[in-house]
C-alpha cells in the first residue's frame, strides 16, 4: 500500500508516518528529511538547497523528484508513505508515473487537516524543545520562515487537495486530536 500524508507543516505528518512505518513495515520517504541530510552532509545538492529551505521556501520539482525516484527504486517493504512530497502539481504529476514505471498505484491520500493558530504553537514547540533537550532547533522553525512555508502551502501545495479529491483518491482527518486519535482515524481510512 502507498499513501500520501499531505497537509501543512506542524500538521504530524512525520509523527504518524513514523507511527505506520512501526506498525505496517512501511517505509517513510520524507523529501524533507532526505534535503536536511544533503545539507549536514554538504553535499553539492545540499550546498544549493540549504539557504532556499532556511527562508522556507520549496526546492525545484527537479531536485525532489530526483531524490524520490531513487528511493523508489530500492525495497518496498509494506508500501511508502509520502510525506512532505508532493508538494506541486507537478511533483503529484510526476509521482504518478514513477508509481507507474515501478507497476505500484496510489492507495489513498490522508489530508491531516489543522488550523493555523495550531501549528505556529506546534513548531515552536518543536523549536524550544530542541534547544531544551540540548539540541539545535531546526533552522526554518522560527516565526519568519514559518510565514513563507505557510504561505508556501497554501499557493503551491493546498491545490492538491483539489486535484487528489478530483481523482477521489482524497480522505481527510482530523489533524487536531491526540496522537493517538489521529493515528485511531488513519487507520481506520487505511482498513
Ligand atoms: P519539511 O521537513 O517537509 O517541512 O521540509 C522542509 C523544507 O524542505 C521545506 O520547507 C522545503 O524547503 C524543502 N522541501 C521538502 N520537501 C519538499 C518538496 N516536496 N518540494 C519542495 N521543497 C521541499
Amino acid at each position: 500500500m502507498n499513501i500520501i500524508l499531505l497537509g501543512p507543516p506542524g500538521a504530524g505528518k512525520g509523527t504518524q508516518a513514523e507511527m505506520l512505518v512501526n506498525a505496517r513495515d512501511m517505509i517513510q520517504l520524507s523529501t524533507g528529511d532526505m534535503l536536511r541530510e544533503a545539507k549536514t552532509s554538504g553535499t553539492a545538492m545540499g550546498k544549493k538547497v540549504a539557504e532556499v529551505m532556511d527562508r522556507g521556501e520549496l526546492v525545484t520539482d527537479e531536485i525532489v523528484i530526483g531524490l524520490i525516484r531513487e528511493k523508489l527504486e530500492g525495497d518496498k517493504k509494506g508500501g511508502f508513505i509520502f510525506d512532505g512530497f508532493p508538494r506541486t502539481l507537478a511533483q503529484a504529476d510526476a509521482l504518478a508515473e514513477l508509481l507507474d514505471e515501478q507497476g505500484e498505484t496510489l492507495d489513498a491520500v490522508i489530508e491531516m487537516q489543522v488550523n493555523d493558530d495550531v501549528l505556529v504553537s506546534r513548531i515552536l514547540n518543536r523549536a524550544a524543545e530542541a534547544v531544551a533537550a540540548g539540541g539545535t532547533a531546526r533552522a526554518d522553525d522560527n516565526e519568519e520562515s514559518l510565514k513563507v512555508r505557510l504561505m508556501a502551502y497554501y499557493k503551491q501545495t493546498s491545490p492538491l487537495i483539489g486535484y487528489y479529491h478530483a481523482k477521489g483518491q482524497l480522505s481527510s482527518v482530523d489533524g487536531l486530536g491526540t496522537i493517538d486519535a489521529v493515528k485511531g482515524e488513519i487507520a481506520a481510512v487505511l482498513g
